[in-house]
């Protein structure tokens, strides 16, 4: 087993079953037959290759509580949250895009003027990109790849996938969803740490589809600008909470407790500020340390995933406190006999927006709450963070949310809720700033996952264009008034433009007959 996987579980300590890293050597092979393979899978009808993935469903469904436990025992997450946040929610992802991607990736026609470009017509199709590299990070091991696997593949691309080195197992369940429904080698695996997916990013792949850390997030696309291939980046977050003097303060705390604790905090959609308006904000704060309170270890929050994981938890915690954080509930690493790795779930108030706990990503079970005067300093501050992903608005007033959410820099702004549109298909998961620019879920991710490729007929038996040779001074006054009529000019310009073309298109045409007869002459005389 290599040095770089991780060896026992943060769940219960116990070790975890030997993984063979790819040979860095090896993994341009696996794209060239990764490559290979896609040609004859993309000339598939799109039907057919919905039929070949629309069994990975089946396999997710009939294997969930086994997948869920390699989940659990990899990353240390209760058991119940793998199943429902990764396992189900992937059986979905499955059925929305068999059900929906044959229409969107119809060819659908483009709108051509037909008084300036006659007898014109063109489709615009949707082709596969290619190969497509996704690398991937650990906190949703299952979930993440498939959400862009599945509409890949479905689109006519070849993967090649690699999972972090803190989750290989899981990796290996992913890919081998596919065993035997696909052709040999369209899903290819690599195995290993930030070197292999380097080496991933260097090959012969026409898009990298990544999603992991701001840092490592750079380095891909210096990779792939130096290569001249797209990538997509979908990087860190910092989310924030607003919460408004007239929101249902029970539901507000129940929800941001689980938007904070889930997967112990080490989500990119987590709660990770919360601003709530100062009439209420220590009636929240006395809810919210009442539902953490109540939160059982194991059951409902596991520990960390990494050691250095909570190594972050720990420096921002302490951080806080240095700044004059008052902690009501946590503040402390768990040291239980098996992993080490727990965290008790944490809240704590403090007024320093620079201070690391809100300023950057602490990926732990750490929930900082501040109190504001108002929603406009709530949205300022909220907005001032470097990350955009999601955010969330508390109100009972829905008006005045919606209002809120137009004014917030998030990728994905839930009302009365947070985070968890990451589980729906048809909803769009992306953000700003340095979360990146990546997009997953809905149509708008096949933006991604393809690329455009248009068709243009032209029925015209004409010798020649009336924008072709020779350039006259007809020719301008004709396309000056074609640009008037097709819009750019009052209702007088247009009716004048009418007028110009009426008296200039028959000299046009003399002008190019002459120059057709011109031309056949010369090529007579020859
Ligand atoms: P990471 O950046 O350390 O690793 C992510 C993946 O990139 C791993 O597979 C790793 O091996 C690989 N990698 C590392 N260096 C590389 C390089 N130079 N070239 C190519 N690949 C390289 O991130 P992580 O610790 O695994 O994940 C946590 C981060 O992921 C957090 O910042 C979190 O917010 C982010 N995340 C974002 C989203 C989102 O949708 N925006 C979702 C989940 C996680």
């Amino acid at each position: 087993m290599s040095e770089i996987f991780s060896r026992t579980s943060p769940a219960t300590g116990a070790a975890l079953s030997d993984v063979e890293a790819t040979p860095l050597d090896g993994i341009e092979a696996i794209v060239a037959k990764a490559r290979e393979a896609q040609a004859s899978w993309a000339a598939l009808e799109v039907s057919k290759r919905v039929k070949a993935i629309m069994s990975v469903k089946r396999r997710i469904l009939a294997k969930a509580e086994a997948i869920a436990k390699t989940v659990h025992d990899e990353t240390g997450k209760p058991e119940v949250e793998a199943l429902l946040g990764e396992v189900l929610a992937s059986a979905d992802v499955v059925g929305y895009w068999a059900d929906t991607i044959a229409d969107e990736l119809e060819p659908f026609e483009a709108e051509i003027d037909a008084l300036s470009y006659p007898k014109k017509s063109g489709l615009i199709h949707r082709d596969p990109r290619g190969t497509i590299a996704v690398i991937m990070p650990w906190n949703f091991p299952f979930a993440l790849p498939l959400r862009t696997m599945i509409p890949a593949l479905m689109a006519g691309n070849a993967i090649v996938f690699k999972p972090s080195e803190v989750t290989p197992r899981t990796g290996k369940v992913v890919a081998e969803l596919f065993d035997g429904l696909v052709p040999a080698g369209l899903v290819g695996v690599v195995q290993g740490g930030g070197d292999a997916g380097a080496r991933l990013c260097g090959a012969e792949v026409d898009l990298v589809v990544f999603t992991g850390s701001p840092a490592s997030g750079r380095k891909v696309a210096h990779a792939c600008a130096d290569r001249l291939v797209p990538c997509t980046l979908e990087l860190g977050g910092k989310d924030a909470a607003i919460v408004l003097a007239d929101a249902d303060l029970d539901r507000a705390a129940n929800g941001i407790v689980w938007g904070a604790m889930m997967n112990a905090g080490q989500n990119c959609g987590a709660v990770e500020r919360v601003y709530a308006e100062k009439s209420i904000a220590k009636a929240l704060t006395d809810k919210v340390v009442a539902a953490t309170r109540a939160l059982r270890t194991t059951d409902d929050v596991g520990p960390l995933t990494t050691s250095a994981q909570r190594d972050t938890v720990v420096r921002h915690v302490e951080a806080a406190r240095t700044a004059g954080a008052v902690v009501h509930v946590g503040g402390e690493p768990i040291d239980d006999e098996k992993s080490k790795l727990g965290y008790r779930p944490t809240v704590l108030t403090i007024d320093a927006d620079e201070n690391p706990v809100i300023a950057d990503e602490t990926f732990g079970p750490v929930l900082p709450i501040t109190s504001v005067a108002d929603a406009d300093e709530a949205v300022r501050r909220a907005n001032a963070s470097r990350y955009g992903l999601t955010a969330s608005v508390w109100t009972k007033d829905l008006r005045n949310g919606e209002a809120l959410a137009k004014k917030l820099r998030a990728g994905v702004i839930t009302i009365n809720n947070h985070s968890f549109t990451g589980a729906l298909p048809s909803a769009p998961w992306g953000g700003v700033g340095e979360t990146g620019w990546g997009i997953t879920g809905s149509p708008l991710a096949l933006d991604h996952l393809t690329r455009p490729r248009f068709v243009c007929v032209d029925r015209n038996r004409a010798s020649r264009e009336m924008w072709w040779y020779p350039y006259t001074d007809t020719l301008k006054q004709i396309a000056l008034a074609f640009a008037r009529l097709r819009g750019g000019a009052s209702l007088g310009g247009r009716i004048g433009a009418l007028f110009t073309l009426i008296g200039l298109l028959p000299k046009r045409m003399g002008e190019l007959k002459a120059a057709s007869k011109g031309a056949a002459a010369k090529t007579s005389s020859k």
